[in-house]
């Protein structure tokens, strides 16, 4: 039957892979298995086969590509610049019309109706904070269990001022749903550092999730609906930042440089001399990359910049970006793979001696957290930097800082 969504795969991306297989070494999957169809080259041959009429979108062709991660570290190496993160969503659209079965009806509700419900996600988060709070974590259901297990303590989400003023917006921050939920301090201490930065922050009434969790489901059509919301929503402003390396992916994609991570924009504003450079600790932080900013964004420095400022001295994990495992959905969908991916990641993180470690991306945080146990700090790099700044001012009370220019 071959394709049958507007969503389809481009033919001209399918066709600007040169089968070269540089991709194979860095693909995390195949790394596994050293099996080809679970490669980059691999799915995009089954791809192409379909395309081409040579075989069908069926439940085959869905298990390879439910394989992938979508950790996209098969892009920044490929010599064709073959788009594999936009053939990938391609290609789960079309699983998604052509295999429908009742798990994929009930995500693509909860992508579409659930998570972008503030009401809805309150509700759940309550649930969890109660279940945390009775130390009745081991009652959810085995394959939910890790990531509820990595989940920081929750407390209630600071409600947000939203800005009311008719002054143009600089600066729109996109909230995200389970990062405001589940890890709001993030976004207070992205806010306070864009104040702090000169921006003029807003953060919109009626924005919603940027849809990337149901994109990469194969629900296109749910993801378009919530683009349009937040369209409207963040119509004035100059630039969309959000603090979840997942969404800034999503919007980069679809926005370009109208969209930014929080660790670019912050990490500009030191290199301006905007932000402080706080004086070494003698401390040392990891730094892990979510593959969403270092491979699908091509973001590297900017939250090494950002530790550093904070006066720590930065660990490098040294194994190329490997993705850790947690891939949106991937530790519901592909736990024993995910979790293979998340001992090798913790493994690495305890060789390093640390016990802080920094991951822009809170779904890295949970699984981090899920593997490498008690005993560790995981934040994002804007809280660590934040912290630096206040505790630095707390104990000089004078200028504590270097100021650039
Ligand atoms: S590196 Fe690019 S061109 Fe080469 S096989 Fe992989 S996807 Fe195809
Ligand atoms: S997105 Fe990641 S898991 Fe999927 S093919 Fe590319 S490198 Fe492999």
């Amino acid at each position: 039957m071959g394709w049958v969504t507007e969503h389809h795969p481009d033919p001209a991306g399918l066709a600007s892979c040169v089968q070269c297989g540089l991709c194979l070494p860095v693909c995390p999957t195949f790394r596994l298995t050293g099996r080809e169809t679970a490669s980059p080259r691999g799915r995009l041959q089954a791809m192409s086969a379909v395309a081409d009429g040579l075989a069908e979108v069926a439940p085959k062709f869905e298990e390879i590509l439910g394989f992938c991660l979508g950790c996209r570290a098969c892009e920044p190496v490929c010599p064709g610049m073959v788009p594999y993160g936009a053939l990938l969503e391609g290609a789960r659209a079309e699983i998604a019309e052509q295999i429908p079965s009742l798990g994929r009806r009930v995500r693509r509700w909860i992508l579409g109706r659930i998570v972008p419900s503030r009401r809805a996600l309150s509700l759940i988060t309550f649930l969890l904070r109660l279940l945390q709070q009775l130390r009745l974590s081991a009652l959810v259901p085995g394959r939910f269990r890790r990531s509820v297990r990595g989940i920081r303590r929750l407390s209630k989400s600071p409600l947000r001022s939203y800005s009311s003023s008719d002054a143009p917006a600089t600066v729109g921050l996109l909230l995200g749903c389970v990062q405001e939920q589940w890890f709001p301090s993030v976004n207070t201490a992205a806010i306070e550092l864009l104040a702090m930065a000169g921006h003029n922050v807003v953060v919109p009434r009626d924005q919603t999730c940027c849809g990337a969790l149901a994109a990469h489901d194969g629900h296109a059509n749910v993801a378009d609906c919530l683009w349009a919301r937040n369209v409207e929503a963040f119509a004035n402003a100059d630039l969309i930042v959000t603090t979840a390396a997942g969404c800034s992916a999503h919007l980069a994609d679809a926005l370009g440089n109208r969209a930014s991570d929080i660790t670019t924009v912050v990490a500009r504003a030191i290199d301006d001399g905007l932000l402080p450079i706080l004086n070494p600790t003698g401390e040392a932080v990891v730094v892990q990359d979510p593959c969403h900013l270092r491979h699908a964004q091509r973001v590297m420095a900017p939250p090494r910049r950002i530790v550093e400022a904070a006066g720590y001295q930065v660990l490098e994990i040294d194994d190329a970006g490997m993705c850790c495992g947690a891939a949106g959905l991937y530790t519901v969908l592909q736990p024993e793979a995910s979790a293979e991916l998340g001992e090798q990641k913790a493994a690495r993180i305890r060789g390093l001696g640390s016990t802080v470690v920094a991951s822009a991306n809170p779904g890295c945080e949970m699984q981090l957290r899920a593997f490498l146990g008690e005993g560790y700090r995981i934040e994002h790099p804007v809280e660590l930097y934040l912290e630096a700044i206040k505790r630095s001012s707390s104990t000089t009370n004078v200028a504590p800082v270097e100021m650039q220019h």
